[in-house]
């Protein structure tokens, strides 16, 4: 069965077509611009990429759009929608309401749009999509799959904050963790590679990305991990600063004569290792800029790493040792010079790095040495992938 997968963002709209028996991308794609004037990039397996400006005044006619081509007699994959079985959906915040994916139905987009103030700038971009396949395929079967709901299995202990305890109760003010399809399909993976039953494991999950989050998975659930209320929270990122002591930000909206809005746009898109280095948000910049002796350049590498190597200590205590790690997403899976930065923080874990292995990029292997007491790996996340089979197993 041909599954359409949709993640949509506010001008933007990704997609992959699945088949779900070989679990092989038949075409994959984007929109852009979305309701500025709109760019299609489609790629058909085995077919000449197709590339369109096309005005897209909304989402219905970005996703109309994208139907067009992937039925379309010279760039299409399938000869009409009645082969797409099914629609799986990226939704990316969906509160304490959704601790796994399910079944679109009208309530369930009522509760998606109950969770919107967590999510202003996501949800409510996530909602059009749904509503556009929804008008477009109107019979088609369609799952919301969760960035948060992997990590609804959280105890209290780690999700809650040290503020007034109304401020959950009412606003629902607590960590609640994002790439959670990522976290669940790597670890997973890893599970199967360390050859580990779920019911006893103990592994710690490296998404490393623009956006980057470390998570705790004890017995196949998440524990902890490194995000929180909002993705802004935990590792220092691309453009976000990771956490910081809060009174920073009332202390720099008065220097800086901003509202506490301006200072999290600051914190959100102009921090992290650019706004370190004053380089560049993408690592092989930086790492080019570091080995030409910028010094920010390699302080912000160095920032980085030091991080996420305190993240995974304490995950360490979290779950009481560890069987074993994952390097994943884009810096995760490509970047050796930053796993073997990390790695060289995990020694007293009885972890040593394998540099041949290590010299790899964007491939599954193991990267620490044969005789490594806790074994870590690449292994290359695929979240299409993963809301494709959450999309079927539903159906
Ligand atoms: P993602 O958000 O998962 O797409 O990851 C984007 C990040 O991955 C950027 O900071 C890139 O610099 C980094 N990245 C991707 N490919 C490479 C590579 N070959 N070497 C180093 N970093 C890479």
């Amino acid at each position: 069965m041909n599954i359409f997968v949709v993640n949509c963002g506010s001008s933007s709209l990704k997609y992959q077509l699945i088949d779900s028996d070989s679990e092989q991308v038949v075409a994959k794609g984007l929109c852009e611009r979305i309701g500025i004037d709109g760019r299609l990039t489609h790629s058909p397996a085995g077919k000449d990429k197709y590339e369109s400006d096309k005005p897209m005044p909304d989402h219905k006619s970005a996703v109309s759009f994208v139907l067009e081509a992937l039925t379309d007699s010279e760039h299409g994959v399938i000869n009409d929608l009645s082969e797409i079985g099914a629609v799986g959906h990226r939704i990316v915040h969906g509160g304490e309401k959704f601790a796994s994916s399910v079944v679109i139905t009208d309530e369930v987009i009522k509760a998606i749009e109950e969770c919107n103030d967590l999510a202003p700038l996501h949800n409510p971009a996530n909602l059009i999509g749904i509503s556009a396949c929804r008008e477009l395929m109107p019979n088609t079967p369609m799952v919301a799959v969760f960035d948060t709901a992997f990590h609804q299995t959280m105890p209290a202990k780690a999700y809650m904050y040290g503020v007034p305890f109304e401020y959950y109760d009412e606003y629902k003010v607590r960590k609640y963790g994002f790439h959670g399809t990522s976290h669940s399909f790597v670890s997973k993976r890893l599970l199967q590679l360390l050859g580990k039953e779920q019911g006893e494991s103990k592994v710690i999950i490296c998404h490393l990305g623009n956006g980057s989050s470390i998570t705790a998975v004890k017995n196949g659930e998440s524990v902890d991990t490194s995000m929180g209320f909002t993705p802004l929270d935990g590792l220092i990122m691309g453009t976000r600063s990771g956490s910081i002591d809060p009174a920073v930000v009332q202390f720099l909206a008065g220097k800086l004569n901003k509202s506490i809005d301006d200072i999290l746009t600051i914190l959100n898109k102009k921090s992290g290792v650019e706004g370190i280095s004053g380089v560049s948000s993408d690592f092989r910049d930086l790492e080019a800029a570091a080995n030409d002796g910028n010094e920010r350049a390699e302080l912000a590498l160095e920032m980085f790493a030091y991080r996420a190597a305190l993240y995974i200590g304490s995950y360490v205590a979290a779950l009481n040792g560890v069987d074993g790690i994952a390097f994943t997403a884009g810096i995760g899976e490509n970047n050796i010079t930053m796993r073997r930065k990390i790695m060289g923080y995990l020694n007293y874990l009885g972890i040593n790095l394998d540099e041949e292995a290590n010299s790899k990029r964007g491939e599954e292997l193991m990267i620490s040495t044969a005789d490594s007491k806790v074994k870590v790996y690449v292994i290359p996340t695929n979240e299409e992938l993963a809301i494709a089979r959450e999309t079927l197993a539903l159906i």
